[in-house]
C-alpha cells in the first residue's frame, strides 16, 4: 500500500469506537473515525431539560472490568465518575402487583415471597448438584437445573430483561453470562464458586473492578465528550453516508460521502468496525452474503425507553435502583429504573426521574406502537405500581429497533465467522457488541484490548 491517511480507520463513534481511538492515540497511533450520525456516543446520549438530566439510551453501567475503572482514572481531569447511592442498592421485583426487594441476605432470602418453599430449601443442595454438560445450555435451563423454576421466574427472568431485554430460554449462558457459566464449570456450583472467588487474591487491576453501578456526574454524555474531544473534531467525520470498505494493496480503502456530500477516500492498513451486524453488508460489500450470514443472522431486541420526570414526587418511596417486572406477571413494561434515587442531580429537589423500558424479545410489538399508546401503557403501569393518579411533568419516548444483540444458540457460528473473515483479511477487525459483551464495561474492555493488540 502506498498511501496512508490514518493508522486505523474506525467505523462508528459510539463508546467502543471512541474508547478505541482514545487508547490508540495514547499508544502513538493516528486513528480516524467515520460516523453516520451528527454526534458522538452512539446509543449513549444525555439530555438536560427543565431541571431533569435524563439518558435516552443506557442509564447505568457496572464497574465490572478493570478497563472501565482505568478509563475513569485516565479521564479523571475531564469527567467525574458517579457511583450509585448505597441507599439505592435494593432491587424491587414485582409479584402479584406488589414490589418485593430481591433478597440480599440469608434471612431475607428465607422470608421473601418471591421464591417457592421448595426452591428455598433446594438451594441448600445447589453446591452438590453436578455441573451441566451441554455447552450451549440456555440460561433458563441452567437456572432451573441448579436453582429451581421460581428463581428463574422471579430473579433471573427479570434480570435478563434488565440487561438483555432478552428471553432466558434463548440466550446461551456460555456467551451471554460467561462469568456465571465459568462459576459452574470451574467450581462445580454457583454458591461454592462465588465463595471461593471472593476469597481469591486479586491483582491491583482486578481490585478496581468493584462491580459498583456507575454513571458520570451530569450523565453519561459527560464520558463521551472528553473521549470525542481527545480524538479531535478534524479526525471524526460525522454525517458520513454510503460508507464502504474495499481491500487495497496491503490494507484497505474506505469510501464515503461527507456531510457536504463530497466523496472521500481514506486509506489505512487497519479498519475496525464497531457497528451493528445488520449494517455490515453495506460496509463490507467484498464479503459474500454467505460468509457474513452467520453474523448478520444475529437477533436484536428492540427496546422503547421512556424518561418520566416529576417536579414533586409523593409516590412509592424510591429507595432502590429500580423495579424489574418478571414476564410471569404479564405486564407491558419490562422494568422501571429510578435514576434520581441512584444519582444526585437528576431531578429538581423533591422531584423524581424514572426510566421505563418496554419491548424486548418477549414483547417485540412494543417498538411499533404509536407514541400515544406507549404513553398510555407507561402511565398506566407507573400509576398502578408507583404513583397513583399523578401525571409526569416530563415524558420522552426513545425507540431502538436494534437495542441489544442476543447471544443465542448461533453465537458459536457467529464468532467462528468473525474469526475466519479476520484471518482472510488481515487488518480488518470486526468489533463492537456483536461479540465480547453488550455492557458498557465490556465495550471499553474490548476497545482497550484492540488498542493494545495494535501497538
Ligand atoms: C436502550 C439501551 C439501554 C441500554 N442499557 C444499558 C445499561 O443499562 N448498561 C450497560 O452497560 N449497557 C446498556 N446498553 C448497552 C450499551 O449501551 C451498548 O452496548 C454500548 O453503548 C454500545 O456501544 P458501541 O460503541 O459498541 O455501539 P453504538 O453505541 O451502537 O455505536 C455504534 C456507532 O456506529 C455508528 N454507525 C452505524 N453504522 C454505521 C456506518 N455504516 N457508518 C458509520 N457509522 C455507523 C452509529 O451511528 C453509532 O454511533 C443499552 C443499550 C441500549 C440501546
Amino acid at each position: 500500500m502506498n498511501r496512508k491517511d490514518a493508522d486505523v480507520v474506525i467505523i462508528g463513534a459510539g463508546l467502543t469506537g471512541l474508547t478505541l481511538a482514545y487508547y490508540l492515540k495514547r499508544n502513538g497511533k493516528y486513528p480516524v473515525i467515520i460516523e453516520k450520525s451528527d454526534r458522538p456516543g452512539g446509543v449513549i446520549n444525555t439530555v438536560s431539560d427543565r431541571g431533569f438530566i435524563y439518558e435516552t439510551g443506557p442509564n447505568t453501567g457496572v464497574l465490572g472490568t478493570p478497563e472501565i475503572a482505568s478509563l475513569f482514572d485516565d479521564l479523571s481531569d475531564s469527567c467525574t465518575l458517579a457511583t450509585a447511592d448505597p441507599k439505592a442498592q435494593k432491587r424491587y421485583i414485582l409479584k402479584n402487583g406488589k414490589w418485593h426487594a430481591l433478597p440480599s441476605s440469608l434471612i431475607s432470602a428465607i422470608g421473601t415471597p418471591l421464591f417457592s418453599f421448595k426452591d428455598k430449601m433446594g438451594i441448600l443442595a445447589e453446591p452438590f448438584r453436578k455441573p451441566g454438560i451441554d455447552p450451549d445450555e440456555s440460561i433458563g435451563m441452567m437456572v432451573v437445573r441448579r436453582l429451581g423454576q421460581s428463581y428463574l421466574d422471579y430473579a433471573v427472568d427479570p434480570f435478563i430483561s434488565g440487561i438483555y431485554a432478552g428471553d432466558p430460554q434463548k440466550l446461551v449462558t456460555r456467551y451471554a453470562l460467561p462469568k456465571l457459566y465459568a462459576l459452574e464449570q470451574n467450581y462445580g456450583s454457583f454458591i461454592r464458586g462465588a465463595i471461593k472467588k471472593s476469597r481469591e487474591m486479586k491483582s491491583e487491576a482486578e481490585k478496581k473492578a468493584t462491580k459498583e453501578v456507575f454513571s458520570v456526574k451530569g450523565g453519561l454524555g459527560n464520558l463521551i465528550m472528553p473521549l470525542a474531544e481527545n480524538t479531535g473534531e478534524k479526525n471524526i467525520f460525522y454525517e458520513a453516508s454510503g460508507t464502504c470498505v474495499e481491500p487495497e494493496g496491503n490494507g484497505f480503502s474506505v469510501i464515503f460521502s461527507d456531510k457536504r456530500g463530497d466523496s472521500i477516500k481514506l486509506s489505512a492498513p487497519v479498519i475496525v468496525s464497531t457497528i451493528g451486524s445488520y449494517n455490515l453488508p453495506d460496509l463490507l460489500p467484498f464479503i459474500t452474503p454467505y460468509k457474513l450470514s452467520p453474523i448478520t443472522n444475529m437477533e436484536y431486541a428492540g427496546v422503547v425507553q421512556v424518561a418520566l420526570g416529576y417536579n414533586k414526587w409523593e409516590g412509592h418511596v424510591l429507595d432502590a435502583f429500580g423495579g424489574l417486572i418478571p414476564s410471569k406477571e404479564n405486564r407491558q413494561v419490562l422494568g422501571i429504573l429510578f435514576p434520581s434515587a441512584i444519582f444526585s442531580g437528576r431531578a429538581p429537589e423533591g422531584g423524581a426521574l424514572l426510566s421505563a423500558f418496554l419491548g424486548g424479545m418477549k414483547r417485540p410489538e412494543m417498538i411499533n406502537k404509536q407514541d400515544v399508546e406507549i404513553e398510555e401503557i407507561v402511565l398506566r403501569e407507573v400509576e398502578s405500581t408507583l404513583f397513583p393518579g399523578q401525571h409526569p411533568d416530563l415524558l420522552k419516548i426513545f425507540r431502538y429497533t436494534h437495542a441489544i444483540p442476543q447471544y443465542g444458540i448461533s453465537s458459536g457460528e457467529r464468532l467462528d465467522s468473525i474469526r475466519k473473515i479476520q484471518e482472510q483479511y488481515p487488518g480488518l477487525i470486526l468489533a463492537g457488541n456483536i461479540r465480547d459483551g453488550i455492557g458498557m464495561a465490556d465495550r471499553v474492555k474490548q476497545a482497550k484490548l484492540i488498542a493494545d493488540m495494535l501497538k
